[in-house]
């Protein structure tokens, strides 16, 4: 008999199993219809010997103490800051917006302050920003828009940022300097050895026992347990009552390439070219050295596993029902990226995981009192 059923070893599900295994005592089995550990954070060594993500680029990054100091129990780091490079008009220039982007792509030679008038004379004035198109023009104005997030947005989304609701452009920001790192976040780092790495010191307990390639739907009512977390879709639970919940899905194509280097940086975006969104060249990422090199390129597309929770405003409407009947029913815990229908990072899944697991041990503690 298990205390909890874990369903899904990612973030979510992994951190769940340590916590409640290692801290509270616990008996936990946690499956994942995956043939391995880690959900989409999975890394692995291809046939070059290179370490690569599966399910393309995973970098972390966080303003949490909490979550980094808990996630450095389980590994060292390799300090790295991202950055990004964009082609726009057959130029590679960086992205989020800043300073050498438009001195380059327009031949200018602004400083930040004439950057800012320039930008204040072609920005549009949009009285209330609701969507992905509001938030870039009222920022950068129409032709940066267009150059580098309408083309963008189209492919990875399959629909137009006036569509999309304001928080997925509002992800990049845009810079009057000369910062051109992705992130600034206090702590930007990756696993030393990895994330599956990592996931596996997570798990390794004598109260965790791990089931792969076992789908949920072919254990209910086999394996006796106590209490459920699932993080899976949340839809999928309540079989699709009201109707499925839209993911945007990816086509990852991992190729290596007999040079020791493909692309100047980690991550190069192709806004308005190809069919692919972006190019990830892994060594830059960690560090490794290795005569070959191996890359990702990301083709978006809507059948295949569920990876990005759609936001607009249709969808959180039918993902409130899912939620009301998951308030419902209080011995199932739905936690993560798929269960709570939210475009999260890897950090703020850990976070959501940690307050989870203090929520739960709160509710133990209450019930030995009573
Ligand atoms: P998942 O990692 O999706 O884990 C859920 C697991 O549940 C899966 O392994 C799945 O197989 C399993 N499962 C589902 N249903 C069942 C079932 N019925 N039975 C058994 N098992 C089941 N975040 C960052 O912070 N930085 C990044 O750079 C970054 N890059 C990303 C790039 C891409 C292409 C994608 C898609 C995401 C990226 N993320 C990034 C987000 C990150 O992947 C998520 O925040 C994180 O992986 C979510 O963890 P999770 O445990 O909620 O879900
Ligand atoms: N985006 C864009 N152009 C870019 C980079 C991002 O239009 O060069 C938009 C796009 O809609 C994307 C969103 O900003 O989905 C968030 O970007 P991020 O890099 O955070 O996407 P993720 O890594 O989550 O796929």
């Amino acid at each position: 008999m298990f205390d909890y059923l874990i369903v899904g070893a990612g973030f979510a599900g992994s951190v769940l199993a340590e916590r409640l295994a290692n801290e509270a005592g616990k008996k936990v089995l946690i499956i994942d219809k995956r043939n391995h550990i880690g959900g989409n954070a999975y890394d692995f060594y291809d046939d070059a010997g290179i370490l690569i993500h599966k399910y393309g680029p995973h970098i972390f990054h966080t303003n949490s103490p909490e979550v980094f100091s808990y996630l450095s129990r389980f590994t060292q780091w390799r300090p790295y800051e991202h950055r990004v490079l964009t082609t726009v008009e057959g130029k590679l220039l960086p992205i989020p917006i800043n300073l050498d982007t438009v001195n380059k792509l327009y031949d200018k030679n602004f400083t930040s302050e004439e950057l800012e008038q320039f930008l204040n004379s072609i920005k549009e004035d949009v009285k209330q920003i609701r969507t992905s198109e509001d938030v870039v023009v009222s920022q950068v104005g129409r032709d940066l828009y267009e150059k580098f997030f309408r083309g963008y947005t189209r492919k990875q989304w399959g629909m137009d940022p006036s569509e999309l609701d304001k928080a997925v452009t509002s992800r990049i920001p845009t810079r009057t300097n000369q910062d051109d790192r992705y992130f600034t976040d206090t702590y930007q780092a990756m696993p030393l050895h990895g994330y599956t790495r990592m996931f596996e010191k997570m798990l390794t307990h004598p109260n965790i026992h791990i089931m792969l390639n076992t789908d949920y739907k072919d254990l209910k009512g086999v394996i006796p347990y106590n209490k459920l977390i699932f993080t899976g879709p949340v839809d999928e639970y309540f079989d699709y009552c009201y109707g499925k919940l839209p993911y945007r899905s990816l086509n990852f194509v991992h190729k290596t390439y007999d040079v020791r280097q493909f692309q100047p940086v980690a991550v190069v975006n192709y806004p308005n070219d190809h069919e692919y969104t972006r190019i990830t060249e892994y060594k830059h990422l960690t560090g490794q050295t290795n005569e070959k090199t191996s890359v990702t390129y990301e083709f978006p597309c809507w059948n295949g596993d569920p990876y990005y929770p759609v936001p607009k405003p249709e969808n959180a409407e039918l993902y409130q029902k899912y939620k009301n009947l998951a308030d419902e029913t209080p011995d199932v815990h739905f936690v993560g990226r798929l269960a709570t229908y939210r475009y999260y990072n890897m950090d703020q899944v850990v976070a959501q995981a940690l307050a989870t697991y203090n929520k739960l041990s709160q509710r133990t503690l209450a019930e030995q009192l009573v």
